[in-house]
């Protein structure tokens, strides 16, 4: 029997799935299989949607607390996640490949998303109304009902917390699915979970892959609203699965192109700071990543001079090692996905400044690298790699700038780099993305609203915002004379 929880969470129990069907999970460090997996299917998911209900029905545990009992049990599992952080910073290195580094930034995000929004589950309040004639109106705001929630693997405590934190906060029951290529974390949360007390039912926990397990979530007749972070292909498939089914809420958040542009008076130190943590942290493997970094003309050779040698000084390695800046990518298919990418930019004549090859002889490592004179219709300046790829593009005016990092079909978030707040103010306006950081980047505070313009999905996370996924507006008018 494997050490750590491989079965899903079910009715605030840990079940086999019904047809035994396992699969297996794997180091991206050593490419072994830590252990097998029991692996949802439909029939699985079904059980996890009639615990979801059952624990929604009037009446119910879950449906006769109130928003301060919400909250305390969200602040007790804030608690438990801070009491087991090292081994969700362990488990999140073994299965994820992430730095250990890095992994105690992610678990402290989740820690403090659900602390946040505990602060909302007892705030959830509506309005009254002015309205004309002798009538009294108000506003309601009431759980959206059971929802079913798929994460991707990048972040998977801190995409757990994100998608649970709102929805529970706001009365709701959830049937999550996490990604195949990552599912021990969120067996481990489901440990705390049910430590925590929340009642049956409330959160169930399911492991398989995208089709038939997350399919049969998002098709589901029994849930009404399906929240989806990953890829804006896979959100296509999850809009019309919901559309073909019974029409249930949907939220998205997708893929990115984002850009960071970096001017010729902004403190270069910091813009170089900016740029590698824009684009390295998490091996590249973020939806958010700075992925076109467009640099003025009057810098750009000194910057690709500086960016190049930091990048090859980054240091890789084991993940569980302290040291350690960056990790393998999460598995064979990302690792051969990001090969391709560089092939091509090596193919479109991009100038590769370093990098560009397999890290070693075991795990899925690839080199830092970096291209310079990337040009706008090179394949690596439209699409999502998703791995440790810096392209750096030369520009000349703010106003071409702003003109080249709008487009793109992406729209999740950007960067600018200058010491002038005018025209930092005047750029962050201009561009069309969720969020621009400005002089930093990958700052997700859980009170800020986090989600994507055009095809980077739609609805916000994080913030008051996110809680707007998850009630429905009821408006009651009553007149004052009976
Ligand atoms: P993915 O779309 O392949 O998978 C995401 C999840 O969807 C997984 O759980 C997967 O099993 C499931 N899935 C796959 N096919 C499905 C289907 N047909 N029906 C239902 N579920 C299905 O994406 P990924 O490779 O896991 O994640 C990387 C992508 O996620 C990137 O594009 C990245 O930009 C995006 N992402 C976005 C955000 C954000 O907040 N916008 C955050 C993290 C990652």
């Amino acid at each position: 029997m494997s050490k750590y929880e491989t079965r899903l969470f079910i009715d605030g129990e840990f079940v086999n799935s019904k047809s035994g069907k396992t699969f297996k999970t794997f180091n991206p460090a050593t490419e072994e299989v830590i252990c097998q997996v029991q692996e949802a299917l439909p029939e699985d998911v079904d059980r996890a949607v009639i615990a979801a209900n059952k624990a929604f029905e009037r009446g119910s545990p879950w449906r006769e607390m109130d928003g301060t009992k919400r909250r305390d049990l969200l602040l007790k599992l804030a608690d438990l996640i801070e009491q087991n952080k090292e081994e969700l910073v362990a488990l999140e290195s073994l299965n994820n490949g992430k730095p250990v580094s890095e992994g105690h930034i992610d678990i402290y995000l989740a820690i403090q998303h659900f602390r946040y929004f505990a602060g909302w589950a007892d705030k959830m309040e509506g309005k009254t109304l002015p309205v004309e004639g002798n009538f009294f109106a108000y506003t309601w705001h009431e759980p959206i009902g059971p929802v079913g929630q798929i994460i991707p693997w990048n972040f998977p405590v801190l995409m757990l917390a994100w998608k649970l934190c709102p929805a529970l906060a706001a009365g709701c029951t959830v049937v999550l699915k996490s990604s195949e290529k990552t599912p021990l974390s969120a067996l481990y949360c489901a440990g705390l979970i049910k430590k925590a007390g929340f009642p049956n039912g409330v959160v169930n926990i399911v492991s398989g892959f995208g089709d038939p397990t997350g399919k049969a979530i998002a098709s589901h007749m029994d849930l009404t609203k399906i929240a989806f972070t990953g890829s804006t292909m896979t959100g296509r498939l999850i809009q019309k699965y919901a559309a073909e089914s019974n029409m249930k809420k949907v939220s998205l958040e997708l893929g990115g192109k984002s850009p960071l542009i970096i001017l010729e008076d902004a403190d270069l130190q910091q813009a170089l700071k900016v740029a590698q943590l824009g684009l390295f942290f998490n091996q590249g493997q973020t939806c958010c990543a700075s992925s076109r970094i467009f640099v003025q003309e009057s810098i750009y050779d000194k910057f690709v001079e500086l960016a190049t040698q930091q990048s090859k000084a980054r240091v890789l390695g084991d993940p569980s090692n302290p040291e350690t800046m960056q990790g393998p990518q999460v598995d064979k298919i990302q690792f051969d996905r990001v090969m391709g990418y560089i092939e091509k930019g090596k193919k479109e004549g991009a100038r590769l400044t370093t990098g560009g090859a397999r890290f070693g002889d075991k795990g899925y490592f690839i080199q830092p690298t970096v291209f310079a004179d990337v040009q706008d219709n090179m394949v690596i300046a439209k699409e999502e790699i998703f791995g440790p790829v810096m392209s750096l593009m030369k520009f000349k005016t703010v106003e071409e700038a702003i003109d080249r990092a709008n487009n793109t079909t992406f729209g999740l978030a950007a960067g600018v780099c200058t010491k002038n707040v005018q025209v930092g103010l005047k750029i962050a306006r201009a561009l069309r993305a969720g969020t621009v950081w400005f002089n930093c980047f990958n700052n997700v505070d859980a009170g800020v609203p986090f989600g994507g313009y055009k095809e980077s999905g739609n609805g916000r996370e994080k913030g008051p915002y996110a809680l707007e996924n998850y009630v429905e507006v009821k408006s009651v008018i009553i007149p004052y004379d009976p």
